[in-house]
């Protein structure tokens, strides 16, 4: 790895040996995280990076571009036969520059959109005041039943109903359940507007077939192609044909400017893989596992948010544990288990304290990891959750843990 780096910049090489170090020796369990395949890590520094081309297929801003054209037309049709879209732009930087596209193809300064509240499982991206896009439009917000924890439907069909939304959002970051995407289609389609799936978290479950695709019922759909779809740092949409051209133009020259070719490449090799047996297997593993970790958490007296899950995230209120977000964040660090100290609905806490934890079962299932490997996590989380500031305690766990990454290792060959 890194033979020439090795060479030329010891310093820097050390720190990218010590990172694999702390991804082999510690239980990944971030939600947004996955473990990419030495093919994407491989492509993501092929010598596309060296090519810049701007525009689409055929028309193009530079010259040079024909192998581009062969590789960004290979990748577009694969994602369209993947997740059976009319049309697909795999331009996008990112997730969130996933949805700049779409909000530059759709939306004028001042324009109603209506989203899910950042604090009840949002995104940043989704209109919170944080980020710069509040500033251009309106966003409205629905949030989750006091109750159930699910989906307040009513209320978004009401905030429909008043307030017309031009573009109606789905999808969070922290939300553990099924979205019924055809009800809130409906309801933006009632007021006259668009629907956009963000499926950054769960497009590998979507495009495994292990959870309901967005795709038949949305005018958009979005997505980060890490997290669960497990390829490089970078972004997609997917859109119905009569927005096709629209959509395009949002992207380029809406949002971006130059394609990074290399990181294409990468999405390119992740829309074949995730069509094969080997990716649904192990998308299968992580919904199975996810359910498992919720109940053996709960058979520990922890709360799982809305009582459990439907995909790869577990969101636990920790009020029940008497400890904060963070006080558990760092003390599972200190075992080597990585989880997010995470926002739960009507929160008490500050952000920066919070009363949850999100944990993700991506990466653990890429290991190989199954239902025994869950239970014995939930049992060292109970045992950090009953004295997280006793050393001993930890030192306990540490152990615990490192047994189990070290009969799991991260990149096998
Ligand atoms: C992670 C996430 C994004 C942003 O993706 P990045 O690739 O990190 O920019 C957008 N929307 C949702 C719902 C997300 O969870």
């Amino acid at each position: 790895m890194l033979k020439h780096t090795k060479i030329s910049d010891p310093e820097l090489y050390r720190l990218v040996l010590e990172e694999l170090d702390r991804q082999e020796n510690n239980i990944e369990m971030i939600a947004s995280e996955s473990t990419e395949s030495e093919e994407v890590l491989e492509l993501s520094g092929c010598v596309f990076a060296n090519k810049t081309t701007e525009g689409y297929p055929g028309a193009r801003f530079q010259a040079g571009s024909q192998t581009a054209d062969k590789m960004e037309r290979l990748g577009i049709q694969r994602a369209k036969d993947l997740f059976e879209a009319d049309h697909a732009n795999l331009q996008p930087y990112s997730g969130s520059t996933a949805n700049y596209g779409v909000y530059a193809a759709v939306l004028k300064p001042g324009d109603t959109v209506l989203a899910m509240k950042l604090d009840h499982g949002g995104h940043l991206t989704h209109g919170s005041p944080a980020n710069f896009m509040s500033k251009f439009f309106n966003f409205v917000s629905y949030g989750l039943k006091d109750d159930t924890e699910l989906i307040d439907y009513e209320e978004l069909e009401s905030l429909a109903h008043r307030h017309r939304p031009k573009l109606v959002i789905a999808g969070g970051s922290a939300y553990p359940r099924l979205i019924d995407y055809e009800r809130v289609a409906r309801a933006a389609h009632s007021v006259d507007g668009l629907l956009m799936v963000d499926m950054a978290h769960v497009a590998g479950l979507v495009a495994a077939k292990v959870i309901p695709s967005p795709v038949p019922h949305a005018d958009f759909v979005t997505s980060s192609t890490t997290k669960t779809f497990c390829g490089p740092r970078g972004g997609m949409i997917l859109c119905k044909a009569p927005h096709a051209r629209a959509l395009d133009r949002g992207v380029f020259p809406g949002a971006i400017s130059s394609i990074h070719l290399n990181i294409m490449a990468a999405k390119v090799w992740c829309l074949k893989n995730a069509a094969t047996p080997s990716f649904r297997t192990v998308m299968e593993q992580v919904v199975k596992n996810a359910a498992s970790l919720a109940k053996e958490l709960e058979k520990n007296g922890f709360r799982a948010v809305s009582g459990g899950t439907d995909n790869h995230i577990v969101l636990l209120d920790l009020r029940s544990k008497k400890i904060t977000g963070k006080l558990f964040q760092d003390a599972l660090e200190y075992v080597g288990i990585t989880v997010n100290k995470n926002m739960i609905p009507g929160d008490p806490e500050k952000p920066s304290v919070t009363s949850g934890v999100r944990i993700g079962t991506t990466s653990v299932s890429q290991r190989g990891m199954k239902e025994p490997e869950m239970r014995a996590i939930a049992e060292i989380m109970n045992r950090v959750a009953a004295a997280p500031e006793d050393k001993e305690n930890l030192e306990g766990c540490k152990t615990l843990a490192l047994e189990m990454t070290a009969r799991f290792p991260l990149y096998p060959q």
